[in-house]
């Protein structure tokens, strides 16, 4: 899942006048203001929509819809040729359910056509070219509009500000950037303009962890902005060396990967404040956000049109069942992206919160379920590594951890010693998984000096190398 929000788009929202002041006077400049019209004009309308009531949202849909169907026949050769094939005409459009009658689409095509599926000429100034991660496969590359930047960075600010956050605030960003050493030994980074504090989350040693906690503490009331991963490394250190958390931290605001219960429990026992999550794609298809109250996510109607769709592509609609994320994008007018399977599974809870009262779409436990993440058996039954689940002591003086797997029912588990890492520590992680994977997997363990995390920094936690298992890898969000 999710997402790649680049600096530099950030940078292009800005005035001309404010890009060209020098980075000291810059941090006096309140972000708002620097973001620009379009990113102020649309955080008012996020603001506002967060409340509107469910009828007010669909008619928002119903017209959006009706516009990229509309764009996307008159002027891509793809949908135009798709649309004609099953007798569809935009005009025709006048029901949510209507959406229906059309494909759903995946990968697959967009690689085959995503030059066909273009509304602008990719030449175009306005026009980027972008591509999601991937731990293995090929990334899928595609065309998006640079306006993007402005409306996406307005929904996810308006998300975090449920737990506080407000745009300006200082973000302690561990999220895939290679920082280098400064002067004083620090791999440390400070945008004064965005005010980011960027640390490495490539060079997560005890030394260099102990360095980042000390310097956090001087800089004032911040968020941290991180993957799942790199905070549960964070947390880690923080509990099996004992270090002070940092006091001035309000809040963890974790994406782009998936977020698992035992690490959430375990940061926010760690530093003491919420940790919340958003969920989106590069792609920019569907938007959700964790509820103030619970860490079910409400779906940003206005963002895009969110299905949940079974195998047999029938709409999720009983509390509590499965089903695959379909989205509908409302932002990405170069490539219309008109009903794409996701490949991440949520449960469906319903269309509005009782905690919250929001009149939205939400739901729950969402994965990616074409993520390199599974284990398998001698029997050829596939065995998620979550399942592993170990919320236990096991891994408390392990850096990091991996699996890697050749062959059905073998595995190797390499780990990162942390300090103190000793015999007893080697067995009780041998004992704890043996009992977990019941003989299904045998397994040996291996310590390493280090573990290779994916190009944009996330954690690989299965390196299946069997073939035709795992695949593609969720994309950046
Ligand atoms: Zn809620």
């Amino acid at each position: 899942m999710r997402r790649s929000l680049s600096v530099k788009n950030l940078w292009e929202m800005a005035p001309k006048p404010v890009r060209s002041l020098a980075g000291g006077l810059l941090g006096l400049v309140p972000l708002p203001v620097l973001l620009g019209g379009a990113f102020r004009r649309n955080a008012r309308f996020v603001e506002r929509a967060d409340r509107w009531s469910r009828d007010r949202t669909r008619e928002h849909q119903l017209h959006a819809l009706r516009q990229i169907l509309e764009l996307a026949y008159d002027d891509t050769r793809y949908y135009r040729r798709v649309f004609d094939d099953i007798g569809f005409e935009p005009g025709d459009f006048r029901d949510l359910d209507d959406l229906q009658r059309l494909p759903v689409i995946d990968k697959a095509i967009l690689r085959e056509h995503h030059l066909d599926m273009c509304t602008r000429p990719v030449t175009d100034a306005s026009v980027d070219y972008t591509s999601t991660g991937g731990t293995s496969g090929v990334p899928l590359q595609f065309h998006i509009g640079r306006e993007r930047s402005a409306i996406e960075y307005a929904y996810l600010t308006t998300s975090w500000g449920r737990i506080g956050y407000r745009p300006g605030m200082p973000l302690v960003v561990l999220r895939g950037r290679v920082v280098p050493m400064n002067r004083r030994g620090l791999r440390h980074e400070y945008d004064p303009a965005l005010r980011h504090h960027y640390y490495s989350n490539f060079h997560m040693t005890d030394e260099n962890m102990r360095a980042y906690v000390e310097h956090m503490r001087g800089i004032g009331d911040f968020f941290l902005h991180v993957y799942p991963s790199s905070v549960a490394t964070l947390a880690r250190f923080i509990r099996r060396s004992g270090a002070r958390p940092p006091g001035n931290l309000r809040g963890i605001i974790a994406e782009s990967e998936i977020v698992y219960p035992d690490q959430r429990r375990l940061a926010e026992e760690v530093f003491g404040c919420r940790y919340f999550s958003c969920y989106g794609h590069t792609e920019k298809l569907v938007l959700a956000a964790e509820c103030e109250h619970t860490t079910d996510y409400h779906v940003w109607g206005t963002y895009g049109y969110c299905e949940l769709l079974d195998d047999q592509q029938q709409p999720v609609t009983t509390p509590g069942e499965r089903g695959e994320i379909v989205g509908t994008g409302f932002i990405n007018t170069v490539t219309p992206f008109i009903r794409y399977r996701t490949g991440d599974l949520a449960t469906y809870v319903g269309e509005a919160c009782e905690a919250c009262g929001r009149e939205q779409t939400i739901l729950r436990e969402i994965r990616g379920h074409r993520t390199q993440e599974v284990l398998v058996a001698g029997d050829g039954s596939e065995i998620s590594w979550t399942a592993l689940n170990m919320h236990d002591e096991t891994f408390s003086r392990v850096r990091q951890f991996q699996f890697v797997q050749e062959r059905p029912g073998e595995a190797v588990l390499r780990v990162v010693p942390g300090e103190d890492f000793g015999e007893e520590d080697r067995r009780r992680i041998t004992e704890s998984l043996s009992r977990k994977l019941e003989g299904l997997v045998a397994f040996s363990l291996k310590p390493v000096d280090e573990i290779p995390v994916s190009p944009r920094g996330k954690a690989i936690y299965v390196d299946q190398r069997i073939s035709g298992v795992g695949g593609a890898s969720r994309g950046d969000a």
